[in-house]
């Protein structure tokens, strides 16, 4: 495993290069490190470098997990960046401080009574369905109007569009479309950029790349 202080500032490099050559200042990129299934032993020494923005899939798993860290480091952001149940909102927006996986109008209903018991209001993110795959979580592109409208409608914040492009395939013409899809609707967020490709997203657009294994190493088992 790459020692993660070492393999963060490699990523903050790469990330300064992309903005260079799109000509974008890189205050305007988030990295948020994707803890998943790491150990708070494996998170520390990010928390000691610097790094405040982290990603978790599971409610639960960062119920667990991070209390005990923002204990430790109170000014951490926590974004949530896998699918959420609706009987899960209100614990989601006490734990996160950003949602990325919006993605269907139940949920919608769910976070705006979550946000008036919570009192918190988390900005969201609407995850998209970019490539139409029948498997994978997201709202579909024609349904993406809509959603965002019943958002707004509920007085939820909306930061942006997130995307997960198919695996095995070139991200690039992905990433341009949901650039676009934001800039029509008109939200400044685009979550998009893993391990193996925030680079191009960076120069597409992103304004919040979601980095895991190239941080932490390979996941075991
Ligand atoms: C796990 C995960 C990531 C990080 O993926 P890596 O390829 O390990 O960088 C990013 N986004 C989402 C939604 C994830 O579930």
């Amino acid at each position: 495993m790459p020692d993660p202080s070492q393999a963060l500032a490699t990523i903050q490099d790469r990330i300064a290069r992309a903005c260079r050559i799109a000509s974008r200042d890189p205050a305007e990129v988030t990295l948020i490190a994707v803890s998943k299934t790491r150990p708070a032993d494996a998170i520390r020494p990010l928390l000691r470098a610097g790094q405040r923005d982290f990603g978790e899939n599971r409610v639960s798993e960062a119920a667990a997990k991070w209390p005990a860290l923002r204990d430790e480091c109170p000014d951490v952001r926590l974004h949530l960046v896998g699918q959420l149940q609706s009987n899960k909102a209100e614990d989601a927006v006490r734990l996160f401080d950003t949602i990325h996986s919006l993605d269907r109008p139940s949920l919608v209903a769910a976070l705006a009574r979550a946000s008036d018991r919570t009192g918190r209001r988390v900005p969201c993110f609407v995850q998209v369905n970019i490539a139409g795959e029948a498997q994978k979580g997201g709202c579909p592109l024609a349904a993406l109007p809509a959603l965002v409208e019943e958002s707004r409608r509920a007085d939820l914040p909306l930061a942006g569009l997130m995307c997960l492009p198919p695996l095995g395939v070139e991200p690039a013409p992905f990433f341009a479309l949901l650039d676009k899809l934001a800039a029509d609707i008109g939200l400044p967020g685009r979550s998009m950029g893993m391990s193996g490709d925030f680079d191009t997203a960076i120069l597409l657009g992103a304004t919040h790349v979601r980095v895991g294994t190239a941080l932490f190493g390979e996941r075991d088992g």
